[in-house]
């Protein structure tokens, strides 16, 4: 097992990174002993959990939060903090299960989640370096048909924010590399401090109310005669009358149905040394976050201090590269080549949850159980847009949960140890394809 997958190993304190270094005062929150009672009790400290809570507590329930290791210790503390409009990849193979109005309603949550994020740094003044305007970078000419049709797509969905097809004779506006042929900016989408921002959310849960238990990991949930839940800890116990499972990635051994749904795929980031601001310049100009469209993806951007911050070399093996630098350096190099060997000053990897149809799953299963996970890669908004349908669920304030419970998701087979090679050979095939 990966080092990252296996907190045994890996200890439960948030492994080095960037924004470790760069993070706000991230105050202790004690471990649960003894019962403690809440009306809900939310397992997970990442985006999904923290917001769940918060929005919990922003209508006047009574909440806990048991977080494993640390408010995010999990991807929500580690990605690439690219805030990208859309949920899951795609509505379009939806249609015939959720019809028209189903997908309808997902297009509008991936614009309502986006706004949602803004709205949450503006309401709790939250200081995450956000900023707007990102760019879709095209590896080939189809792309640029593909972005084309989005634009128009957007246009018809009165998107409010501007969108703008660049061609190649000036994507040198965007980002400083030969490597693409193409692109398309979104004003509307951007890039911020992901372990900041939760951190902020987290006050602000704290402030309303929740109780927040830290190296609290939850080993089992009962269900008693009375419908009510007993989470337990190994020192303690939390009784509720409703549960959120959120451990995403790392929700290993907890619920063997959902674990079965959802694969935990490493992705891996490095941040550059501070660049000169001329550097900066020649390879970000706009200070977009970017992203390619292979399978295996190139995702970067700037941080506030001049670093280039640079993420991609998805695995699926289940371990870890043995030297996270030196296995991201020649992307960099292929993107960047004049970057040569620019001291890489932090490396860093966490585990994303891949669902088969890469839809995130969000909704309530016949034990009762209400859950959030399988963001496949594009959480940071997605979290946030699951944690208040789910709030607004549980408050019966909305049934916008039901378009996401028609949607079937599939128990990738071959059990824990089988289902990653099993991923890593299909993924195999996608890369042939990017490559021909
Ligand atoms: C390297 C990387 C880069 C990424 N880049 C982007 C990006 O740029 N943009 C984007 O939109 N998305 C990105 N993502 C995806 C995004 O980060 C995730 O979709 C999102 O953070 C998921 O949040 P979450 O709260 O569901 O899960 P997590 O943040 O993983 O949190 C789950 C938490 O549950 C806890 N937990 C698990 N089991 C238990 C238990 N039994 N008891 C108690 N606690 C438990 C874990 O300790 C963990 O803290 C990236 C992911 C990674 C790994």
């Amino acid at each position: 097992m990966s080092q990252l997958l296996n907190p045994a190993t890996h200890g439960d304190d948030h492994p080095k990174s960037y924004y470790v270094a760069t993070a706000h005062p991230m105050p202790e929150h004690p471990s649960l002993t003894g019962e403690v009672h809440g009306q809900v009790c939310v397992v997970g400290g990442g985006f999904s959990g923290v917001n769940t809570a918060l929005e919990l507590a922003e209508r006047g329930f009574d909440v806990v939060l048991l977080e494993a290791r640390r408010i995010g210790w999990g991807a929500s503390g580690r990605n690439g903090g690219q805030l990208l409009r859309g949920i899951g990849h795609g509505t379009e193979p939806f249609r015939k299960v959720i019809g028209d109005e189903g997908v309808a309603a997902i297009d509008a949550m991936g614009f309502e989640s986006v706004e949602l994020v803004r709205e949450r740094i503006t309401r709790y003044d939250i200081d995450c370096d956000l900023r707007m305007g990102y760019c879709d970078l095209a590896n080939k000419p189809a792309h640029m048909k593909a972005f084309a049709e989005e634009k128009d797509w957007l246009q018809q969905q009165g998107y409010p924010h501007h969108v703008e097809l660049v061609p190649r004779e000036r994507l040198r506006e965007v980002v400083g590399s030969t490597r693409y042929c193409g692109g398309m900016i979104d004003m509307g989408c951007g890039h911020l401090h992901p372990l900041n921002l939760l951190l902020g959310e987290a006050a602000a849960a704290v402030k309303l109310g929740v109780k927040i238990y830290e190296k609290s990991p939850v080993t089992r949930v009962e269900r008693q005669a009375d419908e009510r839940y007993l989470v337990h800890t190994a020192e303690g116990t939390v009784q509720a009358e409703k549960v959120v499972l959120c451990g995403n990635a790392y929700v290993q051994g907890l619920h063997p149905v959902l674990e079965g749904k959802v694969l935990p795929a490493g992705s891996y980031v490095v941040a550059t040394e501070p660049l000169p601001e001329s550097t900066c310049q020649r390879l970000l100009p706009g200070n977009h976050a970017v992203c390619d469209q292979r399978v295996d993806l190139d995702y970067y951007r700037l941080t506030p201090d001049r670093r280039l911050l640079f993420g991609g070399l998805c695995t699926y093996s289940g371990r870890d590269p043995k030297d996270i630098r030196a296995a991201l350096r020649p992307n960099i190099k292929r993107v960047f080549p004049a970057l040569g060997e620019v001291k890489l000053d932090y490396a860093w990897g966490g585990m994303i949850g891949i669902g088969a149809n890469r839809m995130p799953q969000i909704g309530r299963l016949p034990d009762g159980i209400y859950h959030a996970q399988a963001y496949s890669g594009h959480g940071l908004n997605a979290t946030h847009m699951a944690a208040r349908v789910l709030a607004e669920t549980i408050s019966q304030e909305s049934q916008r949960i039901d378009v996401f419970n028609r949607i079937p998701h599939m128990t990738f087979p071959g059990g824990r140890k089988l289902r990653s090679p099993l991923l890593a050979l299909g993924m195999l095939y996608y890369r042939m394809k990017d490559l021909l």
